[in-house]
């Protein structure tokens, strides 16, 4: 997928006019947040969970070689074909490959955020085999022009049932529904004839178990299942190289987490674990299985300082509970990954100078880091790349300037103690008699969609003093 994380800004301002957007992203804090919120208390002990899954993803990210290479042998005794794919677009001629070597003309997919990477729809479209995209919310977005997904795991959140039900009246060809059992069920009736014809499943994996050479998806639909097991001959799971786990109980542990912090649900609907083609005697299953292990910038990422970003387990918590996500949804991200996860994920992977403005669409107040299931300090990764796009000069000249003037003021006490008496006051000022400033001259982004508390007008020191 093309990264358009240039017009970050742009696109976050209309996407903050946006009426609509801001009434659907509600959804957000209402659904996600409050279940996760009350799925956590299930746990005896959350923060020992925590601990436990931090410690088995470390584990495997600190010998990803070591862990990749058992994971591929097994994968191979099973029977199926490990290919690793240095960079997205390689994988996606894998897949291409596979696909032309078995005569597919037609793949059903189950979602995979590593399959957007590789632009993948695109690339089987243009071998001239038909991509189906299975998974309700991604579906959605297939028939609307191949629409860009703007959540990680629910891909069509900024969409609100009025707007399916045009969708589906539109493309469908059918009466315009507004029930969404309905609806759901009119899906479902369009897309059994494509499981039914489909050559070749093609899932994500939520993680691949190096003990076993299995796959894990974990889904609530049940598409993976009808991807993989229904008719296709072959079966090709699409996914990082560091969703690798060493064993069954590291993948038991981090399931107690995954579900719970992504959409407030003890367990997901369906998880399945499949391991190599189907054998003498199965009912079902593939005759041919490919795991395609896309590295596409991870690597670069191995002992970093941004390592610890390799431990996500890809649940969304970071970005529902993000202010900035909750006003600007993730298309204004321009990339695959949105929110505070993709804020690091996508400079990492493609380069600071191509993300300049991502590491800035935080507000650094930490929420994110407190729900990460695996606490990834995404705060502090954020200030490292800021740091980094100083150091390469890649910020604005007003705001280098800026940092400059604010640095020599904070190292110098006496000064810094004369310049905020004089910025708490001349705030005031500008407050008049109110209690919020609706309107801050040279940061009207600050000001724009929000009114900001307006200071009493002494400092913190004075206010200290006076309360002694
Ligand atoms: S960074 Fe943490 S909270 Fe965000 S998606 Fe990854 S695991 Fe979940």
């Amino acid at each position: 997928m093309q990264i358009q994380s240039m017009h970050f800004k742009a696109r976050a301002g209309q996407k903050l006019a946006d009426q609509r957007l801001q009434q659907n992203l509600k959804k957000l804090s209402t659904k996600f947040v409050s279940g996760r919120a009350s799925a956590i208390t299930e746990l005896d002990d959350f923060e020992g969970t925590r601990d436990a899954a931090i410690e088995r993803r470390m584990r495997a990210i600190e010998n990803l070689d070591v862990w990749l290479a058992t994971f591929e042998q097994n994968a191979t005794r099973a029977g199926a074909t490990v290919l690793y794919a240095e960079s997205a677009e390689d994988a996606s001629r894998l897949v291409v490959e596979i696909a032309k070597k078995h005569g597919v003309k037609k793949a059903t997919k189950s979602k995979s955020m590593v399959s957007e990477e590789m632009a993948l729809n695109k690339a089987l479209e243009a071998a001239g085999i038909q991509p189906v995209e299975t998974d309700l919310g991604e579906y959605i977005l297939q028939i609307n022009n191949n629409e860009a997904p703007s959540h990680i795991i629910a891909p069509a959140v900024h969409k609100d049932k009025e707007e399916i039900s045009d969708l589906f009246a539109r493309v469908h060809q059918r009466p315009r529904l507004t029930d969404i059992p309905q609806m759901t069920r009119e899906a479902r009736e369009m897309l059994r004839p494509h499981f039914l014809s489909s050559d070749m499943g093609i899932t994500g994996g939520n993680f691949v178990i190096a003990e076993t050479g299995s796959v894990a998806v974990v889904t609530n639909e049940g598409n993976e299942g009808m991807c993989t097991i229904l008719p296709p001959k072959v079966h090709v799971v699409v996914t990082g190289i560091e969703k690798v786990l060493p064993t069954l109980e590291d993948f038991a542990t981090v399931m107690r987490l995954l579900p719970r912090s992504a959409t407030g649900q003890s367990i997901s609907n369906y998880v399945s674990l499949l391991t190599g083609p189907r054998r003498e005697g199965d009912r079902d299953g593939p005759e041919h299985m490919y795991f395609v292990l896309v590295d596409g910038g991870r690597t670069g990422l191995v002992g970093s300082e941004f390592q610890e970003m390799l431990r996500c387990i890809r649940c969304g918590a970071c970005m529902n509970h993000c202010p900035v996500y909750q006003k600007i949804g993730g298309h204004s991200y321009g990339w695959v990954y949105p929110g505070p996860m993709g804020s690091v994920l996508t400079p990492s992977y493609a380069g600071v100078e191509k993300a300049v403005d991502l590491p800035q669409a935080s507000t650094l107040c930490g929420e994110c880091h407190v729900v990460c299931p695996v606490r990834i300090p995404l705060p502090d990764l954020l200030r490292k790349l800021r740091e980094k796009q100083v150091a390469q000069h890649l910020r604005p000249g007003f705001e280098r300037l800026g940092l400059t003037v604010w640095a020599f003021v904070a190292r110098r006490p006496a000064l810094y103690r004369i310049a905020s008496r004089f910025g708490v006051r001349a705030l005031r000022l500008l407050a008049g008699g109110r209690k919020t400033i609706s309107r801050l001259p040279f940061a009207r982004g600050w000001t724009d969609y929000r009114e900001m508390p307006a200071p009493s007008g002494k400092t913190f020191r004075e206010l200290y003093r006076e309360r002694k």
